[in-house]
């Protein structure tokens, strides 16, 4: 990607929001719901207020007209969207028309750029960025932190939570800018970058439990067990109740060496022992076996406030809240043992999927939340449901309106490589059914009408064929 070009866009950002600083306006802040919208939030709050500046601050779960329509009512000179935005960019013009919008943003943009000259988008796609490798919500909103004051290096650490989050290193390593932050935070003496076990509970889990929880990858026979993982690991000398982050540098190869070998032996996938270990990213600034300690538990814990709308908990978080982190802790243990329950739920009802010749469409209806849905459909691949070439969509009530769904599709690099797009095939498809949709090509999100469930499975089928024979979406001419 073009760096230079990309850091030039975000200076100019950063002197858009410093310039209504000094004029004495609130920057408005919104930031999207996850671990990457929270950290992406925090790090604009702080760099505001570094400048003397006053923010409000709202974490959303995504851009709707309604949203759109309570903020123009507020009547700010300046709004700032984070890892959120890229995807609605006519329906700000419309809105916000007679504000300063900056747009801090990773996904893959509506358009090239706004019409509207007060209208600028942060947005490394433009400059050639992989959407989901090279660059979080919370990168972008880091660059734009330096930017306005160099001293927000400071944020590298939160930077790198938000990436983590965003699973930018899912294949074992980080790429892109994400390893200019890391550069900068390794230099300030702020975080470390290890290659270690890249599962969920380094800090705060005993290793059985860290065994047992791994869905990405899964551990054949252990994940989802935790009296096979404690056998597993009794077997092979190990204490189950210890952390990860109390094993000796000896240990740790030991049972690195152990886990190579058992996924091995059970015919798992190359790219499953590929991201078994990896960059695991570590901050000195809080204490071993504290989950902010580690960027996947840090990551983890914002996700589990984002989930219970209190994402603005997560924020206090980042900004180094000890009481907004104590009352976080709690929420975790929930939002773990659910995404356990999603997984079995799915894995004992999948022979109810649907299955047409590009996608897997599940329907969950309530009995998986739907802001868990993606990682319910991420597990569907993992566990080996679904043929990792071919997209999988879990679909959920809708939490908030019980006339809409909210569908969630992932998908692998081998079925991107055949030529799909999640993101632009839900966008079209959103389009047809009266619903919102858009993302990543290989995560993609949509709301739309609880009865046209058939239609969507048949016009998202129709959509991703189109994309494998070349053909451009319908509705973007
Ligand atoms: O897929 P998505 O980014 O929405 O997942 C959000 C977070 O949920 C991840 O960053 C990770 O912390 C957690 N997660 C998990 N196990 C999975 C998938 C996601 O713990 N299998
Ligand atoms: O909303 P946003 O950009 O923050 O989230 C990105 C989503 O893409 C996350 O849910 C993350 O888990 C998902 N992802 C994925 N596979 C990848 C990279 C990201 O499912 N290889
Ligand atoms: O790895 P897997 O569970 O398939 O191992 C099968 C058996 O091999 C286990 O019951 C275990 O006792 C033994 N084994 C071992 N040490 C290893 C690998 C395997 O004791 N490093
Ligand atoms: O909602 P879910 O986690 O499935 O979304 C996957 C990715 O698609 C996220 O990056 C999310 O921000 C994005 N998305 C979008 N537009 C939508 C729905 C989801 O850009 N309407
Ligand atoms: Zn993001």
């Amino acid at each position: 990607m073009d760096k230079g070009a990309f850091l030039e866009r975000a200076r100019a950002g950063a002197e858009l929001i410093k310039m209504h600083i000094e004029l004495g306006h609130t920057v408005r802040l919104i930031s999207h719901r996850d671990a990457d919208g929270i950290t992406a939030g925090a790090i604009l709050a702080r760099a505001v207020a570094r400048e003397g500046g006053a923010f409000q601050l709202s974490i959303v779960k995504q851009v709707s007209e309604e949203l759109l329509n309570r903020l123009a009512s507020e009547n700010r000179e300046i709004y700032v969207f984070s890892d959120l935005g890229s995807g609605s960019m006519e329906l700000i013009e419309k809105y916000l028309g007679e504000a300063t919008v900056v747009v801090v943003d990773h996904h893959p943009p509506e358009k090239e750029s706004f019409s509207n000259e007060s209208h600028i988008l942060v947005n490394p796609v433009l400059f050639g960025a992989n959407s989901v490798r090279d660059l979080s919500g919370s990168g972008v909103a880091y660059f734009v932190a330096r930017e306005m004051n160099r001293e927000n290096r400071e944020l590298a650490y939160i930077a790198i939570v938000g990436a983590v989050g965003d699973m930018q290193e899912i294949d074992g390593q980080f790429h892109g800018m994400n390893i200019e932050v890391i550069e900068d935070g390794k230099k300030l003496g702020i975080l470390e970058v290890r290659k270690e076990l890249r599962l969920f509970g380094r800090e705060s889990r005993p290793l059985y439990q860290m065994l047992a929880y791994s869905t990405n990858p899964e551990i054949p026979e252990i994940t989802g067990d935790e009296r096979k993982a404690i056998e597993w690991l009794r077997s092979r000398g190990f204490d189950s109740e210890m952390h990860y982050w109390q094993l000796r540098e000896e240990e740790k190869r030991r049972l690195h060496d152990a886990l190579v070998l058992h996924l091995i032996k059970h015919g798992a996938p190359k790219e499953a022992i590929d991201r078994l270990i990896g960059d695991v990213v570590i901050s000195p600034l809080y204490p071993e076996g504290d989950p902010r300690h580690e960027a996947r538990e840090f990551s983890t814990l914002l996700n589990a406030t984002g989930r219970l709308n209190e994402g603005t908990l997560g924020v206090a978080i980042c900004l180094g809240d000890e009481e907004a982190y104590r009352r976080a802790v709690k929420m975790l243990e929930d939002y773990k043992r659910e995404q356990i329950e999603a997984r079995k739920f799915i894995i004992q009802n999948w022979n109810t999927v649907n299955e047409s010749d590009h996608a897997y469409v599940f329907y969950a209806g309530k009995s998986i939340r739907d802001t868990l849905a993606g990682i319910a459909a991420s597990m569907a691949i993992n566990a080996g449901l679904a043929d990792p070439e071919k997209p999988v969509v879990v679909i959920a009530d809708s939490d908030e309106d019980e006339n809409l769904v909210k569908g969630s599709a992932r998908t692998t690099e081998k079925a991107l490589a055949k030529g799909y797009h999640l993101g632009e095939a839900l966008r079209e498809v959103a389009e047809k059914l009266g619903g919102e949709g858009g993302g990543h090509a290989i995560a993609a999100g949509i709301r739309f009408p609880k009865g046209k469930i058939d239609e969507f499975i048949r016009l998202f089928n129709e959509a991703l064929a189109r994309q494998l024979r070349g053909e451009q979406g319908e509705s973007q001419g």
